[in-house]
């Protein structure tokens, strides 16, 4: 029997969860992404770009669809489809699964300040003017206009124009080596980097960088979602649907 099922996507595990699924007969699958990304990478495998018009528009997606899983491999700070996934769940009955990565966790030499959002963040720089790397993404630079006294070098995947005085543009799609990211910070003289604690492997190497070069980091903390079924792997997903392909009854639980 093949049961479909729905990835909410705009992630690598997204991705490659999908690759997976596709590859087994017992799955049809559709992958879904929310359209941010100007230069999206196609997949070769059943996919739609779009928001679904909030938690009802996604509930009737999934029963005209006759979707009987959904899978939210969503970025842990894509809050809102998250949080829509899961009163989506609970209006259509279809059983929800969130795949969320572990978040990066301190090591021995990391100078790190953690704050709990943005805001936080753009008042950690302090009102000394500092060389500032910032590594946030593109929707959350519109914070920093507040603190134009900064020269930043702001690194993103799509290219835009920058609303802050002292910055530069560096576009750019991970992963990122190590050798690259010290070569970028001291070429850069940057004095502080702002990341949010995303868990990709893919960025890392910024921190062990910093970590490396004595440069202090501003944590932006993971934002606080509604409770849901959550694994960390994909293998754990793919137990997960194994389950339901077995039980296709407990559709409702
Ligand atoms: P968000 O604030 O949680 O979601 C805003 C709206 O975008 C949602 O209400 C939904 O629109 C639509 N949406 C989000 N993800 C979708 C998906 N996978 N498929 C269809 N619609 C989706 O999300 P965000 O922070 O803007 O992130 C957008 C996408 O980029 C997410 O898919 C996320 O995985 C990815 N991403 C986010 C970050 C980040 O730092 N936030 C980083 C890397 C990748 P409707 O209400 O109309 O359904």
């Amino acid at each position: 029997m093949t049961i479909k099922v729905l990835i909410l996507g705009g992630t690598s595990e997204g991705r490659l969860l999908a690759e997976r699924l596709a590859d087994d007969a017992r799955f049809d699958v559709l992958l879904s992404f929310a359209g941010r990304t100007e230069n999206l990478q196609r997949p070769e495998l059943p996919h739609r770009v779009g928001g679904f018009g909030g938690a009802q528009g996604l509930a009737s997606f999934l029963l005209d669809g006759g979707y009987q899983t959904l899978v939210d491999a969503t970025h842990p700070f894509a809050a809102q489809i998250s949080a829509n996934a899961v009163d989506a769940a609970a209006q259509s009955g279809v059983p929800l699964l969130r795949l969320m990565r572990p978040a990066w966790q301190k090591q021995e030499g990391d100078n790190w300040l953690e704050v709990r959002d943005m805001a936080q963040a753009v008042l950690a720089l302090g009102t000394e003017p500092r060389r500032v790397f910032l590594t946030v993404g593109k929707l959350e630079l519109p914070a920093f206009e507040s603190a134009p006294q900064h020269t930043y070098l702001v690194r993103t995947i799509d290219t835009l124009t920058l609303r802050l005085p002292h910055a530069r543009l560096l576009t750019a799609r991970g992963p990122f080596a190590l050798a690259d990211e010290l070569a970028l910070l001291e070429r850069e003289r940057i004095e502080l980097l702002v990341s949010k604690n995303a868990g990709t492997k893919a960025t890392y190497a910024k921190l062990e960088a910093a970590r490396q070069l004595g440069i202090p980091v501003i944590m932006v903390a993971r934002p606080t979602l509604p409770a849901a079924a959550e694994v960390s792997t994909l293998a754990e997903v793919e137990a997960w649907l194994a389950s339901h392909v077995q039980l296709p009854s407990r559709r409702g639980e």
